[in-house]
């Protein structure tokens, strides 16, 4: 069922709401790339974050429905591998909230299913219906895949079509927040940085 559902970092400074969440314009999976355990590491949340075998719980939409109500000062940005994803988080208390693509072609958001209203969230979205990039997990992944790759690549193709029609594709809070100068320029790690993420990442 389709709605309207608040989300919050950790301490509350930094609260936002994605509109008509659930329903098909976004979907739920558990992600196992390395780029997203690198983050929740940098984060130091890789405890609140990531399950057991390193996934994150993501629901993925287009930008154009996240809005962010209070506390934008306090988000900035960091891009974890050269040429990945550009990631948001709350500063104020090192919560992640969103990933998105820098180029706004693909219309594409992942944005935490922990920062969202706790009541709430669990209904709106239902339970992840597959898991990505599972050959990162470490050891056997809590959530399996259950959907082929491309299968899920047609299903983001086709959210984005509804986008590109619709004329909402370009926006995304974040990037027009990033654009206008009110979110800082990326973080870059360097290699060595990254390095150390991963290797806190390994779990025997
Ligand atoms: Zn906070
Ligand atoms: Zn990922």
């Amino acid at each position: 069922m389709a709605a309207d559902l608040e989300f919050a970092c950790s301490c509350g400074a930094v609260k936002g709401v994605c509109r008509d969440a659930g329903g098909r314009m976004g979907i739920r999976v558990v992600c196992y790339c390395a780029d997203c355990q690198a983050f929740a590491y940098f984060l130091g949340r890789a405890d609140d974050y990531l399950d057991a075998a390193g996934g994150t719980d993501i629901y993925q939409t287009p930008p154009s429905r996240l809005e962010i109500t209070k506390g934008l000062d306090r988000i900035k940005q960091v891009a974890v591998s050269p040429g990945g994803m550009q990631r948001f988080y709350a500063a104020c208390c090192m919560t992640p909230l969103a990933n998105t693509i820098p180029a706004r072609n693909l219309p594409f958001a992942g944005t935490f299913v922990r920062n969202y209203d706790a009541a709430r969230r669990a209904e709106t979205f239902g339970p992840p219906v597959s898991a990505v990039f599972v050959n990162y997990a470490q050891g056997e992944p809590v959530t399996k895949s259950r959907i082929a790759t491309p299968f899920l690549v047609l299903d983001l193709m086709r959210r984005a079509a509804r986008e590109w029609l619709s004329g909402k594709s370009r926006k995304n809070v974040y990037l027009d927040a990033a654009d206008e100068g009110r979110i800082d320029a990326p973080q870059r790690l360097t290699a060595d940085e990254r390095a150390r993420l991963d290797a806190m990442a390994v779990r025997t």
